[in-house]
């Protein structure tokens, strides 16, 4: 067997010992005689997967008692249009728009209500967060949104804007646990796991208890209302058993390293590896601003999109895989999530000097 170092944006790299876990487990599960995915949801089994999971979530983020944890289906990008539906009872949200996963839920709001661009960085292919100390709420707004972590672009926020008493509700999809955050300053955080936590086909909200209610707007489907999952523990129908168990396998795993002050200093330190290179280096350029830069997704470029392609197949011979860029930024982009190990990174950079000396 042969893992490579996986750099892909999402379904993403899982921590080793989560897998072997669940390879451990996979045909019969703590003595039930069957897999997870064999289960039923409504067993004793799964209701203890699923307590733990949010129990460890819960421990490692410091959730206040007065959030709550929901296991949505339909990814991040279904959560576009049921936060609107769940929110926008007066009509009016602001979004700031800093790449294309805001715009597409800025897109989606519209359907659904006045929704104000509040700030976009458009302008600059999106290279960059928009200057937080110029965002005027609106009075009237039910809620503000951002996108935290920007996958494509690799910018994150490194400052909140000041919201007021409006709630701000943020997709952290790809920052998902990559370090502590003050779960208070949010009315919603979620995001789809697939990025940073685990497989694809769940999605966590974590609301604040005032923005559940049956108020929501008239044509929302009973399963995109909060207050359908709220009222029935994430279990209004079978949720996505397989994805909760292995998220919650990671959530172990977190709390085994550290929790996320750990996990936010062994980020911080992967990160500097690649920028501290990309910084010196005369071929390869970041293509974020260093300011707004992400610690989960580093786009960069060498200028000439052959080279590009040259490094992207000569590091895939060398066990460095997924590493090509996004379309929309061209180049390559490497996503440093939690569970890629500091090798992984160094393994990288490396291969880039060597490519840098071989092709100067
Ligand atoms: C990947 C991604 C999404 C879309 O996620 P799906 O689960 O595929 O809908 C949304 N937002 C961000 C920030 C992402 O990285």
């Amino acid at each position: 067997m042969t893992r490579v170092y996986n750099f892909s944006a999402g379904p993403a790299v899982l921590p080793e010992p989560v897998l072997q876990q669940a390879a451990a487990e996979m045909l019969d599960y703590k003595g039930t005689g069957m897999s997870v995915m064999e289960m039923s949801h409504r067993s004793k089994a799964f209701q203890g997967i699923l307590d733990a999971a949010e129990a460890d979530l819960r421990d490692l983020m410091g959730i206040p008692a007065n959030y709550k944890v929901l296991f949505l289906q339909g990814g991040a990008s279904t959560q576009f249009a049921a936060i609107p539906m769940n929110l926008m009872g007066g009509g009016v949200a602001d979004y700031i728009v800093s790449g294309s996963w805001s715009k597409k839920a800025f897109k989606e709001a519209q359907r659904y209500g006045r929704a104000n661009c509040l700030a976009s960085s458009e302008d600059g292919n999106f290279s960059y967060v928009p200057a937080m100390d110029s965002i005027k709420v609106s009075s009237d707004a039910d809620y503000v949104y951002i996108c935290q972590n920007e996958t494509i672009y690799g910018t994150l926020y490194h400052q909140l804007p000041e919201t007021g008493t409006v709630p701000l509700v943020a997709d952290v999809s790809s920052c998902f646990l990559s370090e502590p955050i003050d779960v208070a300053r949010y009315g919603v955080i979620y995001g789809g796991v697939q990025k940073n936590v685990g497989p694809a086909g769940l999605a966590i909200a974590i609301v604040r208890d005032d923005l559940i209610s049956d108020e929501v707007l008239e044509c929302t489907p009973t399963m995109l209302k909060w207050k359908t999952a709220a009222d029935n523990g994430s279990m209004y129908n079978t949720p996505p058993c397989w994805a909760i168990y292995i998220s919650g396998l990671v959530f172990q795993w977190l709390k085994d390293q550290g929790g996320l002050t750990a996990m936010a200093e062994r980020n911080r330190r992967k990160a500097a590896v690649l920028y501290d290179f990309l910084d010196q280096s005369q071929l390869f350029e970041g293509t974020a601003r260093k300011e707004d830069r992400s610690l989960m997704n580093v786009p960069f470029i060498t200028g000439d999109a052959d080279l590009d392609a040259k490094f992207i197949a000569e590091a895939a011979d060398h066990g460095i895989q997924n590493i090509k860029g996004h379309r929309s930024v061209g180049g390559m982009r490497a996503s440093i999530y939690n569970a890629m190990p500091e090798e992984g990174v160094k393994a990288l950079v490396d291969f880039m000097a060597a490519f840098e000396k071989e092709n100067a």
